[in-house]
């Protein structure tokens, strides 16, 4: 079975994902810029029940935004882990820049480009949608 492992910044919380993981996504909307301080949140897509957190579970904090995504994040360092959709029960996203398995993946696609900064430039060829697809 795949095994991915991924850590936070001061190494407090760990988990692991024990399955394929689905496809890259670049997030480019500004809720995505201010929790990251960057121009984008790049994460995974995998299903929930194929993620632990083995070490930390007590550091794992989450900044809720009902009916929209719930965030968490390491309380201790503030290294954003991974977020969860209420409209997707079954899926989640990891934070790419978490993972410690190196992975050979590219970005899938793109979301909420018509949100994106001036400043920030998609130089790949995935393609982009200006917002979420499907909504
Ligand atoms: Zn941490
Ligand atoms: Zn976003």
């Amino acid at each position: 079975m795949q095994e991915y492992l991924g850590s936070c910044l001061c190494s407090g919380v760990h988990y692991k994902i024990t399955n394929q993981l689905g496809p890259i996504v670049y997030c480019h909307c500004l809720r995505c810029q201010k929790a990251s301080g960057s121009a984008s949140v790049n994460s995974v897509e995998i299903q929930r029940s194929d993620f632990t957190i083995t070490q930390g579970h007590d550091l794992v904090q989450c900044f809720e935004n009902p009916g929209q995504v719930n965030r968490f994040f390491c309380k201790h360092c503030g290294s954003q882990l991974f977020s969860q959709r209420e409209a997707t029960p079954d899926s989640m996203r990891v934070r790419l820049g978490t993972l410690d398995t190196k992975i050979d993946k590219k970005v899938a696609f793109h979301i909420f480009v018509d949100s994106k900064p001036l400043w920030d430039d998609i130089l790949d060829d995935a393609p982009q949608y200006p917002a979420r697809p499907g909504d």
